[in-house]
């Protein structure tokens, strides 16, 4: 099965995600182009699989049951940039620190925000991913990708329909190939000393040396859910192998244990933050497959 292409069959998901967890994917396949991606889009389908596409796994909790059917990693072997005056289009799985560190080396700002983030351009877009007043809503002009049928599509700035940490990209089952973004003329040391306060600001309240998948929660109208959580007492509280964060309540993080472990962590914070300050938090993660049987 899946011949032609670069496969891996029961790919355990805790060595394809930033927080080290999750069960076997079926399939995991690394395309090297679009045509690869319709071709497995094709395969998966004759069989009745369902398909996954991921990114870096740095925004997704996968669950110990794994995944069925086919993952579709748009990462190491669909990465490139190519820059053209202000503009910069770049293969969906460059990553986002790759694509800054190559604006600020050809003198083009705005793409600071994202040095920090560590997902792929097409991940960045369909999660609008963002940092320090920076989004890729911002800077990006328009992605091309595939429909769910294998056909190529191309998205404008407003069809891509970018809000809080989403876009029409997910919903509308697109797999992002590629990105374009316009950026300003700017000096490459101003760039590269902004790029190097963020990360600085960044490595001081992050806890960067652990398992984790970002901010677990979005942050509610009105409030941060870190502040909400500490508030509540729950920094440092620990579920299993799964802790919020010492240094940031916003973070919860893997200590060697299961989804289930950070699930029900998650679900314990939720359940606090709620009872005892009547907001709702909602997941920025995105959780993927099956639970075990308990
Ligand atoms: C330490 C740490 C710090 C972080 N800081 C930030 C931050 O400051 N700001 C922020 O916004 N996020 C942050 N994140 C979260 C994460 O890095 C971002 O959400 C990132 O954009 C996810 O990219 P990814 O490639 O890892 O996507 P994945 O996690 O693999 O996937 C995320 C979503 O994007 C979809 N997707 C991925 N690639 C494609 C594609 N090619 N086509 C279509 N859909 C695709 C997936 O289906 C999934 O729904 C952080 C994470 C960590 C671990």
């Amino acid at each position: 099965m899946f011949e032609s292409y670069e496969v891996i069959q029961n790919a355990p998901m805790r060595d394809y995600t930033t927080l080290k967890l999750g069960g076997p994917a079926d399939w995991l396949a690394f395309p090297r182009s679009g045509e690869e991606i319709a071709g497995l889009f094709r395969e998966a389908r004759e069989r009745e699989m369902p398909v996954t596409v991921i990114g870096h796994g740095s925004n997704l909790l996968a669950l110990d049951g794994g995944i069925r059917g086919l993952v579709i990693r748009v990462g190491k072997n669909m990465r490139g940039i190519h820059t053209e005056g202000r503009r910069m289009t770049v293969r969906a799985g460059t990553m986002l620190s790759a694509a800054a560190a190559e604006a600020a080396e050809q003198g083009l700002a705005g793409l600071e925000f994202a040095s920090g983030i560590p997902g792929t351009a097409g991940g960045g877009v369909c999660m609008n991913a963002g940092a320090y007043d920076g989004e890729m809503s911002q800077r990006v002009t328009g992605a091309a990708g595939l429909d769910p049928d294998g056909r190529e599509v191309r998205l404008s700035r407003e069809e891509l329909a970018f809000g809080y940490r989403r876009s029409a990209i997910a919903g509308r089952g697109i797999t992002v190939t590629e990105v374009t973004f316009e950026l300003e003329e700017g000096s490459p040391d101003a760039i590269r000393a902004r790029m190097a306060e963020l990360n600085r600001k960044r490595a001081e309240k992050q806890p960067l040396d652990q398992a984790s998948a970002g901010s677990t929660f979005k942050r509610p109208e009105g409030y941060f859910a870190a502040a909400l959580i500490d508030q509540c007492g729950l920094k440092g509280y620990v579920e299993g192998g799964a802790q919020v964060s010492a240094k940031h309540a916003g973070f919860l993080i893997n200590r060697g244990g299961t989804s289930r472990d950070f699930l029900n962590l998650m679900r314990h914070v939720a359940r606090v933050v709620e009872e005892r300050t009547g907001v709702r938090l909602e997941p920025e993660i995105r959780v993927l497959g099956e639970e075990t049987a308990e």
